[in-house]
């Protein structure tokens, strides 16, 4: 199997959402999904009169999500949905001198359920406050990136009003103005992967080239420059289980150190503890039922999931390449979270786990659901940075 990368620089604006057909608001959400890749794709090859080769080209591949940045070099990923920032000045320390920071709570969550269960009583409950104003703290959603420091990304959305015009008679139908909302193509980039039996990404540089990307690019719409891109560089999946049990261990005593009745309780966690993050949405089933938790199957019996955190998000969406709705669907969004626990060494389960990285987990992998990381590093981020 071939993992090759992608850049993409729109040139116009850019407008990425599923066809509404009774909409006169046209929205654009901020990242291009894989099916919309591989939409592109296989129009490029319908219009090289290729038509016969597009199942070959689409059948053994994985189109991943494309999610934006603002650097070229740097690819961004969705915010977990154990990450807090100030309610008031949201954002990280260097977004700008307001923003008060932004951390995961799921290394202090682990650690406080893990003791609590082996029954450490606490004199206040974990209340997470701003450091800085002392505000509430709240989610934060959308994509983040880690150049030299983490940075939210931003994107710029415009709309503009447009009167639908007869195809016949080219003139303009009473009653069919419509609102379209697209993203601003400055500084934007978006960077994603196709993991395929066959080289496929030249083949897809030239239909993005070609066709380009989004919806209304008969009316100039998402024009855009894709080139190959040398893989990201990415913490080894060793350094990153290595690392969250690290910063575990820290949390885990700063806790035990308040804790009530400490004398009793182990100095520090008897197992290992991985995390898997969803970094596109994925359609999990429970015997044929649609669930929002992740059942795994590992060989070793001492695998434990201690807890997951997901939110459900619904699925459809247009297949250019067949021209039908695909059934919408529901699944657990992007940044959902799923801990386990083991009390044998993780060094047995890595293989396993690497082959979840790149195979990925759930239904409609081709399209890019179900793309998944262990033990993503913005989780040691225990304090708002
Ligand atoms: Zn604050």
């Amino acid at each position: 199997m071939n993992l090759e990368y992608l850049l993409i620089k729109p040139v116009t604006p850019i407008r990425l959402g599923s066809v509404k057909p009774n909409s006169q608001f046209l929205s654009t959400v901020d990242y291009i999904s894989g099916s919309v890749i591989r939409g592109a794709l296989a129009e490029y090859m319908k219009r090289l009169g290729k038509e016969s080769s597009i199942k070959k080209l689409v059948e053994n591949s994985y189109f991943s999500f494309f999610y934006p940045s603002n650097s070229p070099e740097t690819p961004s990923y969705p915010f977990p949905l154990t990450s807090l920032t100030c309610k008031n000045n949201p954002g990280f320390k260097s977004d700008g001198e307001e923003c008060h920071g932004v951390f995961s709570q799921l290394i202090p969550i682990i650690a406080l359920k893990e003791l609590k269960l082996l029954g450490a009583e606490f004199p206040v409950d974990l209340n997470f406050k701003c450091d800085n104003c002392g505000s509430r703290m709240d989610g934060i959603t959308g994509f983040y990136m880690k150049g030299d420091y983490y940075k939210k990304v931003k994107t710029e959305k415009f709309s503009q009003t447009k009167i639908a015009l007869n195809r016949l008679t080219k003139t303009s139908e009473k009653g069919l103005i419509y609102s379209i909302t697209a993203l601003k193509p400055e500084k934007l980039f978006f960077i994603g992967s196709v993991y395929s039996e066959e080289p496929v990404a030249e083949k897809i540089e030239e239909a993005l080239n070609t066709v380009g990307v989004g919806s209304h690019t008969t009316r100039g719409y998402g024009r855009v420059e894709a080139q190959i891109i040398k893989p990201p560089v990415f913490e080894s999946l060793d350094e990153r289980i290595k690392l969250f049990n690290e910063t575990l261990r820290k949390v885990w005593a700063e806790l035990l150190s308040i804790a009530l009745d400490k004398s009793n309780l182990p100095k520090e966690p008897e197992d290992e503890y991985f995390t898997i993050d969803l970094l596109s949405p994925s359609i999990l089933d429970d015997n044929n039922m649609p669930t929002l938790n992740l059942k795994l199957d590992f060989k070793s019996e001492s695998l434990k999931q201690i807890l997951f955190l997901a939110q459900p998000v619904f699925i459809s969406g247009w297949s250019t390449a067949y021209n039908y709705f695909k059934p919408t669907t529901y699944g657990a969004a992007a940044g959902s979270v799923y801990v386990y626990k083991t009390s044998k060494n993780l060094g047995e389960l890595i293989p396993l786990l690497e082959k979840l990285e790149l195979d990925g987990i759930g239904r409609r992998r081709g399209e890019g659901y179900g793309e998944v990381k262990i033990c993503m590093p913005f989780h040691r981020e225990v304090n708002p940075i």
